[in-house]
């Protein structure tokens, strides 16, 4: 039976949390496999989870292989734990990895976690090879295999897998709390919230515009990141607010070249107000030191100094080249690289001061209703939650089957 093996990464390290830690992989998992369109089980082994149903393994993998919290996934077939059933089956693989790639080398990996299994790991390994030899007459390479076959030998059944593809590692997301990621429409945030995400927090996002004065290109673009970010997690919502009349204001109280700091400390803020109500414990901004004039220590100092949270910036010392990179790898850069009208630009002074200073940017804002201006862009804000239509519950959900039961028996249907 076709299933997929997903090695779990940091998680079990965590000593005492790991069932927690497990409980929320595998609540993630599930919540990733939602609306795939068949019947899905997941069965839960030390260190490993399977994954199989009535869906194609392609999508499985695609699917799996996008929970943070599994560091690989390894399509397999499962099989009866005895020397023929394993044996045959090691054939008929390499009879079809043979038929693709005719000169193939291979090396057996057998490794026995069930010690009622009549043979050690290397004896085993040594007889389905040469039993895959004789069979198809092809090549063992024990250095360095072109195919490398392993086989996970369990009391309740028997895994061969033959392909590694890379999962996400980190932590599963949620298990380090919430955060609230800003998110504007450049490379750089959306791979500061997926850090974020990786590091085990579960995070929605907010995106400011400058409306009334743009257009909506940065929210359909903020729109399509959320969503591409929320198929590494249970999604996320997302927030939007028009700071277009506040960024007016500051301009007219004469913030000049203090302005992009000071709108940033009014998103801070607004992002605060908007924490409380999504229960996040830190806010998430996408700056990198140094990599534009407005992203110094002295203005980010300034900046954070006007939010009541912690402020994470997991991109600090990224240069900008590892994002685009890391934007490429998690699907956000596409989006990133399309043209909008973003609100930073609006109003930008000529020159952004490089070296900001509270007391300055205090004299600006206090020539602003501040408490009342944070509230009412808190209440004007409106709130979606992309991705989510591709993720309704169809007919069948995700079941989980009892990790000494026959997985092949209990297939949801
Ligand atoms: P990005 O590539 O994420 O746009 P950037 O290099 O353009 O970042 P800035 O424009 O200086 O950097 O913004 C720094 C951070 O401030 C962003 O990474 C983001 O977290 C936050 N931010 C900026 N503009 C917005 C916005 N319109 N809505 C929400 N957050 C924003
Ligand atoms: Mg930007």
């Amino acid at each position: 039976m076709p299933c997929v093996l997903l090695k779990h990464g940091e998680v079990f390290l965590r000593g005492r949390n790991r069932e927690r830690f497990e409980e929320r992989l595998r609540n993630n998992l599930r919540s990733a496999l939602r609306g795939i369109g068949g019947s899905t089980w997941i069965q839960d082994a030390r260190s490993v989870t399977v994954l199989g149903g009535q869906v194609p393994v392609e999508e499985l993998v695609e699917r799996a292989g996008k929970v943070i919290g599994f560091n690989s996934v390894h399509p397999a077939v499962r099989v009866p734990s005895t020397v023929d059933d394993i044996t045959s089956a090691a054939v008929e693989a390499l009879a079809a990895l043979k038929a693709e790639r005719p000169g193939i080398t291979f090396a057996v990996r057998a490794r026995r976690r069930d010690k009622s299994f009549p043979l050690t790991s290397s004896r085993f390994s040594a007889e389905v090879g040469s039993h895959i030899q004789r069979a198809l007459g092809l090549p063992v390479n024990l250095t360095a295999p072109d195919v490398e076959l392993s086989i996970e030998i369990d009391r309740h059944g028997s895994y061969l897998s033959w392909a590694r593809h890379p999962g996400q590692g980190g932590l599963p997301v949620g298990s380090s709390g919430r955060a609230l990621a800003l998110l504007s429409g450049g490379y750089d945030s959306p791979v500061a919230a997926y850090r974020a995400m990786r590091r085990g927090l579960a995070c929605d996002f907010v995106h400011f515009t400058g409306a009334p004065y743009t257009n909506a290109s940065s929210v359909y673009k903020a729109y399509a990141l959320a969503r591409e970010l929320n198929r590494y997690q249970p999604a996320g919502r997302l927030h939007i607010i028009a700071l277009g009349r506040a960024q007016k204001q500051l301009a007219i109280a004469g913030a000049g070249k203090l302005q992009v700091v000071a709108q940033r400390r009014l998103m801070l803020r607004a992002a605060g107000a908007l924490a409380r109500d999504t229960r996040a414990a830190a806010l998430v901004m996408g700056d990198s030191l140094g990599q534009v004039a407005s992203q110094t220590l002295t203005n980010m100092a300034t900046v954070d100094q006007a939010a009541e949270l912690p402020v994470l910036r997991p991109l600090v010392g990224w240069d900008k080249q590892e994002i685009i990179d890391e934007a490429h790898r998690i699907g956000t850069a596409e989006i990133s690289v399309l043209p909008d009208e973003d609100c930073c630009n609006l109003l930008a002074p000529e020159r952004v001061s490089t070296r900001a200073h509270v007391p300055e940017v205090e004299r600006v804002e206090r020539r602003l209703e501040m408490d009342e201006l944070i509230e009412e862009l808190v209440r004007s804000a409106q709130c979606m939650r992309p991705g989510e239509e591709e993720t309704q519950d169809g007919p069948a959900a995700t079941v989980s089957l009892p990790a000494q039961q026959e997985a092949g028996r209990c297939t949801a249907s």
